[in-house]
C-alpha cells in the first residue's frame, strides 16, 4: 500500500471514476475541479458504450472488452450508493449491411466475436424484419445485431458518480490543496499542459458536436449507421452524434455542423423526421497521440499520476481505467497495458 489519501484533479468521467474506485477501497478522496463535475467533455448527451470490431485483437481492444463487461456492475454500485440513475442499459446495437462485401465482413466478425468475446455477447447477422421497429433502412435487408453494446447518459452518469462519491464521504470542491497521491484527469487541456511539461506533444483535443432529440424509443437497440451513433436513452430522449473536428476555435460552441448532423440523422433514420431538437451540445475529447488512453505515473514527478486520453470511448473505458489506476495508486500493483503508458 502506497497512500490512503488521494486527490483527483478533474471531475470528468475519468477523474470521478478513479475517485470512486479509490473510495471503494477505503481511500480518503478529494476531487478538485474549478468548473465542477461534468463541465468538460463528459457533460454531454451521446453515451454509446460500443465495442471495437472483433478482429485484429490487441491490448486496447482487450482492455475495452473487460471494461464493457464490468460496466453493468460498476454503474449498479454507483446508482445504489448515490440514488441517481446513470442511464445505463445493455441495449445492444443495430448496423445496416449494405452489400455482399459488407455481409462477408459481418459474418467474419461474427466468428471473431464468438472466439474473442468469451461467450459474454454475440455479433449476429439477422433480417431487418427481426430487428424490431426502430431499425435503419438496409439495402441488403440484413443488419448486424450485437448484444455487447450498451448506452448511458453521460451528463447523468457524472451526476450519479458525484452523488455516490458524496454519499460515501468524498469531498468534491472547486479548489483546495493536494493531499496524498495526485491524479491528473484534466481532459484535453490537461494533455496540452502535459505536453508542455514533458517538452513533447503527447496529445490534444478533438471537438465534437451532438444533439438530443425528443423521440421515445427507450426499448430499442441503438443504431450505428454511416459513422453516426443514434442512441435511444432510458428517459425517452434520443441522442445523435457526433462531429469530429481537429481544428476549432470555440470549444463549447455549436454551429452549422451540428445542423448538418441533425439533417443527416433524419435522412438515415426517417422515423426521426418530426422529432424536436431538445438540445445541441459541443465538447472537446482528449486525444492522446497514440489514440489510446494515457495512464500511470507521471514520469519524474513522484506521487503524481495521469488518467487521460479517453478520446471517443472514455465512458466505455472508465470502469477498467478506474480499476487499474486504483491498483497502481493504492496497492502499487501495475496492470496498465504497455501501450497506455506515458
Ligand atoms: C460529442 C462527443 C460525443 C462523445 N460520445 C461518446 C460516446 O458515445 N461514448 C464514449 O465512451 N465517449 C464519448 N465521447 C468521449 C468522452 O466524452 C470522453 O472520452 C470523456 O468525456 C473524457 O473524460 P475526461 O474525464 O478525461 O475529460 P473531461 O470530461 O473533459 O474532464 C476533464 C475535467 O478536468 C477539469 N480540469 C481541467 N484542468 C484542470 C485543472 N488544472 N485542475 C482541475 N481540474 C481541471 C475540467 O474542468 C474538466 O471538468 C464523446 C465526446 C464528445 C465531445
Amino acid at each position: 500500500m502506497t497512500s490512503r489519501d488521494v486527490t483527483i484533479r478533474g471531475a470528468g468521467i475519468f477523474g470521478l471514476s478513479v475517485a470512486w474506485a479509490c473510495l471503494r477501497r477505503g481511500a480518503r478522496v478529494r476531487v478538485i475541479d474549478p468548473a465542477g463535475p461534468g463541465a468538460g467533455s463528459s457533460g454531454g448527451v451521446v453515451g454509446a458504450l460500443a465495442p471495437h470490431v472483433p478482429e485484429n485483437w490487441n491490448e486496447k481492444k482487450a482492455f475495452q472488452l473487460d471494461s464493457l463487461l464490468m460496466a453493468e456492475g460498476f454503474w449498479r454500485a454507483v446508482e445504489e450508493a448515490g440514488g441517481l440513475s446513470a442511464g445505463y442499459g445493455r441495449s445492444g446495437r443495430l448496423q445496416p449491411i449494405a452489400d455482399e462485401a459488407g455481409l462477408a465482413l459481418a459474418q467474419a466478425r461474427a466468428g471473431g466475436a464468438a472466439q474473442l468475446w468469451q461467450g459474454q455477447a454475440e455479433w449476429q447477422v439477422i433480417p431487418v424484419a427481426e430487428a424490431g421497429a426502430f431499425v435503419p433502412p438496409s439495402a441488403s435487408g440484413l443488419v448486424i445485431r450485437d448484444t455487447l453494446t450498451a448506452r448511458m447518459f453521460p451528463r447523468r452518469a457524472c451526476a450519479a458518480l458525484q452523488a455516490a462519491l458524496t454519499a460515501r464521504g468524498a469531498e468534491i470542491v472547486t479548489q483546495g490543496e493536494d493531499r496524498g497521491a495526485v491524479v491528473w484527469a484534466t481532459g484535453w487541456r490537461g494533455l496540452l499542459d502535459l505536453s508542455e511539461a514533458m517538452g513533447r506533444k503527447v496529445g490534444d483535443g478533438v471537438k465534437g458536436q451532438a444533439a438530443l432529440l425528443g423521440f421515445d424509443a427507450r426499448e430499442a437497440p441503438q443504431v450505428f449507421v454511416d459513422g453516426m451513433h443514434i442512441i435511444p436513452h432510458a428517459d425517452g430522449t434520443l441522442a445523435i452524434g457526433s462531429t469530429s473536428e481537429r481544428d476549432f476555435e470555440a470549444p463549447d460552441a455549436v454551429d452549422d455542423q451540428c445542423e448538418a448532423l441533425i439533417a443527416r440523422a433524419r435522412l438515415l433514420m426517417p422515423q426521426l423526421a418530426g422529432a424536436p431538437v431538445l438540445q445541441r451540445w459541443a465538447g472537446v475529447r482528449p486525444r492522446a497521440r497514440s489514440r489510446a488512453p494515457l495512464l500511470g505515473a507521471w514520469p519524474g514527478r513522484p506521487g503524481h499520476f495521469v488518467a487521460n486520453g479517453g478520446f471517443k470511448i472514455g465512458f466505455g473505458m472508465a470502469p477498467k481505467v478506474a480499476e487499474v489506476m486504483a491498483d497502481l495508486i493504492l496497492d502499487g500493483h501495475d496492470a496498465i497495458p504497455d501501450g497506455f503508458r506515458l
